[in-house]
């Protein structure tokens, strides 16, 4: 089934578009802060027009990676960015939440979008100016467990900082999630349950 509703995605949407924003909203269980995804994939005019995007989309802080075109698009945006259309992954929304800034923020950075491609009149309302982040850092649980967050999302946290801990079934502390070095929180998980090798945080560094 969930090969039947790529393939759908990549032939009816993905082919018929010029351009691509894949909006996302955290899992259910991520304390999540807003940002986007800016992928360079070493083609320099599309990186220009995806970066174009990225900074007209009017997020504050933008997580830059890179993708080898040669390799399998496991992202919906990268399926596009691999198709040779500017795409962006953005991130808003937590825990399964509906909260109306985050909702907002959405609706401008979409607006602004159409602005930027001249399909509504106007300019982008455009209230920061772009951080950007080019190193993340996931800690991931060692094993299954309940998670207890210490932090939140947005934080900015230094090196050595306990930002949650593990618990076995009974309560028994197995693991502690220290931040690998200073930066700001992406997200964290924010519901008990976790399965081994899972994200706990997601750190970005500046
Ligand atoms: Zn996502």
């Amino acid at each position: 089934m969930t090969e039947r509703i790529a393939y759908q995605v990549t032939h009816e949407v993905l082919d018929e578009c010029d351009f691509h924003l894949d909006l996302h909203c955290g899992d259910g269980n991520e304390d999540l802060m807003t940002y986007l995804y800016y992928t360079e994939t070493g083609d320099s005019e599309l990186d220009q027009k995806t970066k174009d995007l990225a900074k007209n989309f009017g997020f504050k802080f933008i997580i830059h990676v890179t993708a080898d075109p040669n390799e399998f698009a496991s992202m919906c945006a990268r399926a596009s960015l691999f198709k040779g259309k500017p795409a962006l992954t953005v991130e808003c929304g937590r825990l399964g939440r509906t909260d109306e800034e985050d909702i907002q923020s959405i609706i401008r950075g979409c607006s602004n979008t159409m602005k930027h491609l001249s399909m509504m009149a106007g300019s982008p309302e455009l209230k920061f100016e772009p951080v950007w982040i080019k190193k993340t850092t996931y800690i991931r649980s060692e094993n299954e467990g309940i998670f207890y967050p210490l932090a939140y999302r947005g934080r900015h946290v230094q090196q050595g900082e306990l930002l949650g801990y593990l618990t076995d079934f009974f309560g028994n502390i197995v693991q502690k999630a220290i931040a690998p070095h200073d930066g700001i929180i992406m997200y964290i998980i924010s519901t008990p349950p976790l399965s081994k090798g899972e994200p706990m945080v997601k750190i970005g560094g500046f």
